[in-house]
């Protein structure tokens, strides 16, 4: 495969350079932005792989930017936002973003997040996407056209919500989806009643596929913000 391009795009120098100083050493090519306009030219004519995009630029939301990017590109966007603004994150992740960063973030942590989106890149190449009908990810396998999951040779006797679920995050496994974006699916409303529903069911869902619901492995919680299907390492 080669390198890996990530698109840097942030206003804010000594963030920028500890994200390049990391990328180069861990051997990823990469480009820079400094604001809003740029990341959208630099997207358009460099194609990367990997975007990373600050909320707070100088000329444009961050938010707007993943719009404008989204109705042409896949591209996976981590955005990197501030610990004052959630919402902004959510309403990032709702508009196309895959992924979050909250500063000051370690770069372990963006390491990880790479590491993330990359094993989300492969699969999607792969064509082991929502197109396949069906789902493999470690254990877990979900035959779309026959309505059923196992989890090794065991078939999981799920309600018709928790497969909902369970197909929902299969489908865009690697992502984090926002409580919004989950409720509005399942149910078609998004009330403060439908989050704490899916609590429950993401609850009993997790018992039937986790082998320590304690300590999932296949589903991650995002705390005030969502949930996301991890990738088994193979
Ligand atoms: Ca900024």
């Amino acid at each position: 495969m080669d390198k890996c391009v990530v698109l840097v795009v942030e206003d804010d120098l000594p963030v920028r350079n500890l994200i390049t100083t990391t990328l180069k050493a861990h051997d990823y090519r990469y480009l820079i932005a400094r604001n809003g306009k740029d990341a959208i030219m630099e997207t358009s004519s460099h194609n990367p792989d990997v975007i990373f995009l600050d909320l707070g630029l100088p000329d444009m939301d961050g938010v707007d930017v993943i719009q404008r990017i989204r109705t042409w590109s896949n591209v996976p966007v981590i955005v990197i936002s501030a610990r004052s603004e959630d919402s902004d994150k959510i309403r990032a992740l709702d508009a196309g973003a895959d992924d979050y960063l909250t500063k000051p973030f370690s770069v372990e942590e963006l390491l990880a997040r790479l590491r993330v989106t990359q094993r989300r890149l492969a699969m999607m190449q792969n064509g082991e996407s929502a197109r396949s009908s069906v789902f493999i990810n470690g254990d877990l396998r979900i035959d779309y056209a026959a309505g059923c999951a196992w989890m090794g040779d065991k078939e999981l006797h799920l309600t018709p919500i928790e497969y909902r679920l369970l197909c929902l995050l299969a489908q865009n496994a690697g992502k984090v989806l926002t409580h919004t974006f989950i409720t509005q699916k399942i149910w078609g409303s998004s009330w403060e009643n439908d989050v704490a529903s899916l609590r429950v069911f993401m609850a009993t869902l997790r018992k039937k596929i986790e082998k320590d619901p304690s300590a999932p492995q296949y589903i991650q919680t995002h705390v005030g913000v969502g949930y996301r299907m991890m990738h088994q390492k193979k």
